[in-house]
């Protein structure tokens, strides 16, 4: 796989994202995952990713606080 804004070279990395082969210039690092460094979207996509296990675990505590009420 080739970078998706550098035809000529490999791609080192694929964002987590938008699924597109980046080089080692072109891609961004977000708690580990690969992200295109100048596309926003991408880094908000990882953004909303982060914060889905903290929602679950809210909504698992709800969950459990409805069982106890009931
Ligand atoms: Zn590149
Ligand atoms: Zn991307």
């Amino acid at each position: 796989m080739k970078c998706y804004n550098h035809h000529d070279r490999d791609a080192f990395g694929i964002c987590r994202a938008c699924g597109k082969g980046l080089c080692l210039e072109c891609l961004d690092e977000h708690d580990g995952a690969v992200v295109c460094k100048d596309n926003p979207k991408c880094k908000n996509f990882m953004k909303c990713l982060s914060i889905l296990p903290f929602l679950s675990f809210c909504i698992l505590l709800i969950i459990l606080f409805m069982l106890i009420v009931d």
